[in-house]
């Protein structure tokens, strides 16, 4: 939901960045849709990218599987993923992602 909401409001935030610039282009319905749909791709590519192939740590104190090196005042043991996959890259990957699907479908609505 937050996800769809950030969105929105970027979307509709686009709109009125356009509408100053005096350019010809979507409506405000449809740049806010498009930040909605953009935003819920980025955060379902943050989803899944996380629970695949990010690296991820286990705590050997809690016993929690956590994304950072160091839990409860220890260092973590590598769980799971690719090693090269931070958590870091999972949110530039997904927030590319969202933006190539906002692109995308901010052309098809273009037509
Ligand atoms: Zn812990």
């Amino acid at each position: 939901m937050a996800a769809a909401v950030g969105g929105a409001l970027i979307g509709a935030g686009a709109f009125l960045f356009s509408w100053i610039a005096g350019i010809e282009g979507l409506s405000l319905f449809s740049w806010t849709f498009v930040g909605l749909v953009g935003g819920l791709a980025g955060a379902f590519a943050d989803s899944y990218l996380g629970a695949t192939v990010q690296m991820m740590y286990r705590c050997t104190v809690c016993g929690r599987e956590v994304e950072v090196h160091e839990h409860c005042g220890h260092p973590t043991v590598r769980a799971r993923g690719w090693a090269w996959m931070s958590n870091d890259l999972v949110n530039v990957l997904s927030s590319v992602i969202g933006g190539c699907v906002a692109i995308g479908l901010g052309n098809i609505l273009a037509l």
